[in-house]
């Protein structure tokens, strides 16, 4: 590994500095989890590593801030999992936090880090797209927010410019009654990628959000609102006639983890078994209220 200057900046302030002055140069540690192990590799070669968890407005944890839940960048998760109001209106993202590494990751890893470090496979990714999260960032030159939908960019790819660091990422509430649900295949629990991950939403007035990781070079979002996909008691062939046309936009590849026909096969499948379990939590929910 070569050598690089270390820093733990106590400022977004003094963290922004370091990004604006080092540039391309610079690259920011939150839980590690992913940096070190591209370090290691070689496969980044920074000339500073600004870690953030001095920044203490960056670990408020989760907020309620009116319409949303607030993350902020250092929440892990860990504290995703655990948290009740999560389990209650995000239970599908706390079903993909539950599935990131080991015990030991999930007790380092970030929210923030996951989407930064924008693999195509990062299992947080469907649910923040089904559930519409805006991600906050700050820089030297002020704050933007951009929708989850519009941050990845490619493989590795964000949109965050020169100096920009995550600051939190906001989760609106969603509508009432709705069901959501995460479905992943893997080849082994705690060391392995997602082969292909997936989420989807479906609410009381017909709309249906699926988001789908591994099946193209960034995570990506499709809806239908017809109406055939939040009804499970419809045709199965009217079913598939629509998934099929929605995962037109998949361009997953074949490597070591599966072929293109596998994952192909398995987007349709598993969007219909996603389907009827948020299908199943949006009756219930509904039964609830
Ligand atoms: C053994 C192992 C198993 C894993 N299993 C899974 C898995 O099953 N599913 C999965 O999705 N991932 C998995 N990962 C990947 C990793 O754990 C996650 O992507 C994790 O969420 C990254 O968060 P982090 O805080 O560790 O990020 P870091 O490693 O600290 O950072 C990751 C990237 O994001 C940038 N970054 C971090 N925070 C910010 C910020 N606030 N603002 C701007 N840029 C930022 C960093 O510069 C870096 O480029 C695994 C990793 C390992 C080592």
């Amino acid at each position: 590994m070569r050598s690089f200057r270390y820093s733990r900046p106590e400022t977004l302030e003094e963290a922004s500095a370091l990004l604006e002055e080092y540039g391309t140069d610079a690259r920011v540690l939150a839980g590690g989890t992913d940096l070190m192990v591209r370090l290691r590799r070689g496969h980044v070669l920074p000339r500073i590593v600004i870690d953030l968890k001095r920044v203490s407005s960056l670990h408020s944890g989760i907020v309620d801030a009116g319409a949303c839940l607030r993350v902020g960048a250092l929440t892990l998760m860990s504290q995703i999992i655990e948290d009740e109001r999560m389990q209650r209106h995000f239970p599908a993202l706390v079903e993909a936090a539950r599935v990131v590494g080991s015990v030991q990751i999930r007790n380092r890893a970030t929210l923030a880090g996951n989407i930064c470090n924008a693999s195509p496979a990062a299992d947080t990714a469907p649910p923040l797209l089904v559930f519409e999260a805006v991600v906050n960032l700050v820089s030297k030159a002020g704050r933007r927010a951009v929708p989850v939908a519009e941050f990845f960019t490619g493989p590795g790819r964000t949109v965050l410019e020169r100096g920009e660091i995550v600051e939190s990422i906001d989760l609106p509430l969603p509508p009432r009654p709705s069901g959501a649900a995460f479905g992943r295949v893997t080849r082994r629990y705690g060391v392995d990628l997602a082969t292909i991950n997936l989420c989807c939403l479906v609410t009381a007035s017909g709309e249906a959000r699926l988001a789908y990781g591994a099946a193209g070079p960034r995570p990506f979002l499709v809806r239908d609102d017809s109406g055939l996909l939040t009804n499970s008691d419809g045709d199965p062939g009217a079913w598939d006639s629509v998934l099929r046309r929605l995962l037109e936009q998949a361009s997953p590849i074949s490597d070591v983890r599966g072929s293109r026909d596998y994952r192909q096969a398995m987007l349709l499948v598993m969007s219909r078994r996603a389907l009827r379990t948020a299908i199943e939590r949006m009756r219930s929910e509904g039964k609830d209220s």
